[in-house]
């Protein structure tokens, strides 16, 4: 629990610092955009700068794109829970994922029977698009990502073996891919803010902090299982969720307390 908590508080402190740099960044990069622009059109193709101008545009708008991201870690969004089933919510899912992963890489959807979830749709939408991509991005030529769900219900004894679980009934979802995989080593940091292996320009580090933000968020565990050079699975727990209003509290409000 001390480690999780840790975490949490790392995430939020790493957030605000991230968030305040990211938007003067943002207003910095959106001169050397606009400047860059300027001289693009201003150069004709067979001159270097016009070369060069497009240069300083490519590597701006890839900045762009990692202070977008960083933003987005850094804001507190307003969330917006539903009662969500699961199977439904990645059935709509699956060719936005599709897209994502390529054409190049199998794509398995194996959904089983499960309870009910309360959660944002989008957080779902996050949670599955970063596990995808880093699925996408461990497997080397041919592979394929499965996407499974399943319920189960975590004891005692189940708890005592994984510190940070409570117990309690919860839907589970699994991405599971046959890429690289990890090492220990490096297991051990994934969650870290900022932690990535990528080339620079391609990760930010902040896929599964994001992931690991949300599914504590909502109440849910995430665990990883990974075997160097055989794949990766990640499996977030999710609790169920009971009936949003019982009969009986619906009763409670019409009932009129008549005095004498
Ligand atoms: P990023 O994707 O930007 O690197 P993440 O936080 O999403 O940031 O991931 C951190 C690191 O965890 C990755 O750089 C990679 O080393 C490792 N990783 C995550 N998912 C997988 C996976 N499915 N297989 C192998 N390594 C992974």
């Amino acid at each position: 629990l001390q480690t999780q908590l840790n975490q949490a508080q790392k995430m939020e402190s790493v957030g605000h610092l991230a968030g305040g740099v990211a938007h003067d960044f943002n207003n910095m990069l959106s001169i050397i955009l606009g400047y860059g622009n300027i001289i693009l059109e201003k150069t004709k193709g067979d001159d270097p700068l016009h070369e060069y101008a497009q240069e300083i545009i490519d590597a701006g708008s890839r900045s762009a794109s990692i202070t977008r991201q960083l933003l987005a870690f850094a804001r507190k969004q307003t969330i917006e829970p539903k009662v969500l089933d699961l199977n439904e919510s990645l059935e709509g899912m699956l060719k936005m994922l599709r897209r994502l992963i390529g054409e190049d890489l199998e794509l398995i959807w194996h959904p089983s029977p499960i309870w009910q979830i309360y959660m944002d749709p989008s957080q779902l939408d996050q949670i599955l698009a970063n596990l995808c991509v880093n699925a996408r991005d461990a497997i080397k030529g041919v592979g394929s990502i499965t996407i499974e769900t399943g319920k189960t219900t975590i004891d005692e004894s189940y708890c005592s073996g994984h510190p940070g679980f409570i117990p309690g009934e919860f839907v589970l979802l699994t991405v599971s891919d046959n890429g690289i995989g990890m090492d220990p080593a490096t297991i051990a940091m994934i969650f870290e803010p900022f932690f990535t292996t990528k080339e620079t320009g391609k990760g930010t580090g902040l896929g599964l902090a994001t992931v690991y933000g949300i599914v504590k968020q909502n109440n849910g565990f995430i665990n990883v299982y990974s075997e160097l050079d055989h794949g990766t699975t990640f499996r977030v727990y999710l609790p169920r969720h009971a009936e949003p209003i019982t009969s009986a509290e619906k009763k409670k409000d019409a009932v009129i307390l008549h005095g004498r």
